[in-house]
């Protein structure tokens, strides 16, 4: 077991389970967007594992392209809700299918100023695939288009997900040890 593993409570998800649940996302999206031009935006940096896998499980062209976003204000765990654009898309998004590639929606605040910026932008649709989802945490209505995996409300770390930088490259989705992230945080701090 390696350093990183031994400060995993329990695993969520399984490598398995994930490369199969991403092979039946990569199949949907397939289906439904054969024939058009599709754009796949991965909001960085927590998607960028999924994004990788799920690229290789679409089987039509697609382009991608990146986003960065801070939650500014929160803690390790909690994000604030109140959030800026770190990072840009290089493409112009006017008239194309624009599928956003999210590690996890939790509050949905993250995801809600995303898709109102997107939309300013006249993308011909706008969609969402989020690996994990978190129902009960919900405080604004998104609708996600494509989800992985719904989870309980527990602070998962691994598979692009990290805490304060860590675990991002574990290959799995797993719940850290509790006193590794009880410990109070400074306010103010931005998280990608
Ligand atoms: P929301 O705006 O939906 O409350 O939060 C979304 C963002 O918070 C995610 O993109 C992610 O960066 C972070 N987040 C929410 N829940 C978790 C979690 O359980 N683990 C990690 N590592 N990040 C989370």
């Amino acid at each position: 077991m390696s350093a990183l593993e031994q400060d995993i409570a329990k695993i969520l998800i399984t490598r398995e389970q994930l490369q199969t649940r991403i092979a039946d996302l990569g199949q949907a999206i397939s289906r439904d967007y054969a024939g058009k031009d599709v754009l796949l935006v991965c909001i960085l940096k927590g998607g960028v594992l999924f994004l990788t896998d799920l690229m290789r499980a679409v089987a039509i062209p697609h382009a991608i392209d990146f986003m960065a976003i801070s939650s500014y204000g929160g803690t390790l765990t909690e994000s604030s809700g109140v959030v800026r654009i770190l990072m840009d898309l290089n493409s112009n998004i006017e008239s194309r299918n624009v599928l956003i590639v999210e590690d996890i929606v939790d509050t949905g605040r993250t995801l809600q100023y995303i898709t109102e910026n997107l939309r300013t932008r006249n993308p011909a649709s706008l969609k969402i695939c989020a690996l994990l989802n978190k129902p009960s945490r919900r405080e604004v209505n998104v609708t996600l288009d494509y989800v992985g995996f719904d989870i309980p409300n527990e602070f998962v770390v691994g598979y692009g997900l990290d805490y304060n930088e860590h675990y991002r490259n574990l290959p799995f989705v797993g719940v850290l040890k509790p006193d590794l992230y009880a410990r109070p945080n400074q306010s103010g701090t931005d998280t990608v």
